[in-house]
């Protein structure tokens, strides 16, 4: 299947040929035509499967230059706002399309200015639309399509409540959408209760993480963690790392351990300025930094090019998260490692995980000072 099959306006298969996507990925191609149908659809497919274009292309495609905001779009963190905002501004670069991010961290007057000044397209986090809602600086009555991005993740950050709010002032007559990458029970509660007849589209036919993700994990003692972290690290051949850990202090602490070794290493987690945000993320996308130290804060949504690794320093507590963390890589069709750290209490951890996504994980030993020189 080609692009030139859609019925989509030749400015958009413009901007679909400058963003370099020679064809339709799975998701793209199957959600797509029902979306430009009219349907509401529920989305599912593997991290890095382009879901952001399945469905911006058909959004873009449809919105006019009206100046009133026709679309909304909620994502669960400010970082995805930002990026989903910068894939619908691409694919609209050859229409008067205005696409704004709203978020929270940022200063407000900005946005209400940009809102007074007219946008058709809003990427936002719930809380903050919520807060516009309220100012009453976003108005929804010429809405005709509101789409969830990771909605797993939303309800798992509590946004359930603001996410009613918002579907409660938006026309009953619009068209939802909804995707994420796993699709929990709350979210079919969800669907069920604010989607019309919903097309459910789903391309992972049972896996779970994309096959594109070599995933490894590591038996190592909590008092050696960091010098196994180098080890592994050293030996390997990153081009770009996430490495994760569990709270804020750990990875404010870790940072300042790898920096301390010479790593080149910043860390994101959720007690940072917006601005000191921005930037470690701009450092991490121009490869100033090799490796992002984060919080599951960077776990859902993050499309950085040539992210080679992930690395869990600390397992992840839900095997949900672990599928959105080691889809930072292996994306857009290329290869990528996903290296767990697992100390002897987690071992239960990582068998959860291992029954999520339905595959043992294969161990590896940590590679011995010879091994890394
Ligand atoms: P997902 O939301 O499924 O995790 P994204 O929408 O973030 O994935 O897309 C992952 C990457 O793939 C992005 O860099 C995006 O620009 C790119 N991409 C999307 N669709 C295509 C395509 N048809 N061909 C090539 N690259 C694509
Ligand atoms: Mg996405």
């Amino acid at each position: 299947m080609n692009f030139e099959d859609f019925s989509i306006s030749t400015n958009v298969k413009k901007a679909i040929k400058d963003m370099g996507f020679e064809a339709p990925s799975p998701i793209q191609e199957k959600v797509i035509p029902e979306i430009a149908e009219g349907h509401d659809v529920i989305g599912q497919a593997q991290t890095g499967t382009g879901k952001t274009a399945a469905f911006g292309i058909p959004l873009v495609d449809k919105v006019t230059n009206d100046k009133h905001v026709q679309a909304i779009i909620l994502t669960p963190t400010r970082e995805l706002a930002i990026q989903v905002s910068g894939e619908l501004q691409k694919l609209s670069q050859h229409m008067n399309v205005r696409t704004l991010p709203v978020y929270g961290g940022q200063s407000i007057g900005h946005q209400i200015k940009a809102l007074k000044r007219g946008v058709d397209i809003v990427v936002g986090t719930p809380g903050r639309v919520l807060d516009h809602l309220r100012r009453g600086t976003l108005k929804l009555q010429n809405v005709h399509t509101v789409i969830m991005d990771e909605a797993d993740e939303m309800l798992d950050m509590g946004f359930i409540e603001d996410i009613e709010s918002i579907l409660k002032q938006v026309n009953r007559d619009r068209q939802t959408l909804l995707f994420s990458a796993t699709m929990p029970f709350p979210i079919r509660k969800l669907s069920n209760k604010y989607m019309q007849k919903p097309k459910h589209i789903s391309i992972s036919k049972g896996e779970v993480t994309a096959p594109s993700i070599n995933q490894v994990y590591y038996k190592v003692l909590e008092k050696n963690k960091l010098d196994s972290l180098c080890r592994i690290i050293d030996s390997e051949q990153v081009e770009l790392g996430i490495v994760f850990c569990r709270t804020k202090k750990g990875v404010a602490e870790l940072t300042e351990a790898l920096q301390a070794r010479g790593y080149m290493a910043d860390g994101l987690h959720g007690d940072l300025t917006q601005t000191q945000r921005d930037q470690v993320m701009k450092k991490f996308r121009d490869t100033t930094v090799e490796f992002l130290i984060a919080t599951d804060v960077a776990a859902r949504g993050i499309d950085v090019q040539n992210v080679s690794h992930v690395i869990n320093y600390d397992i992840p507590q839900d095997p949900e998260s672990y599928v959105h963390r080691i889809g930072r890589t292996g994306r857009a069709g290329k290869k990528g490692m996903a290296l767990t750290l697992v100390t002897p209490r987690e071992m239960k951890h990582l068998r959860s995980i291992e029954s999520e996504i339905g595959m043992q994980i294969p161990t590896q030993t940590i590679p011995t000072i010879e091994e890394v020189v």
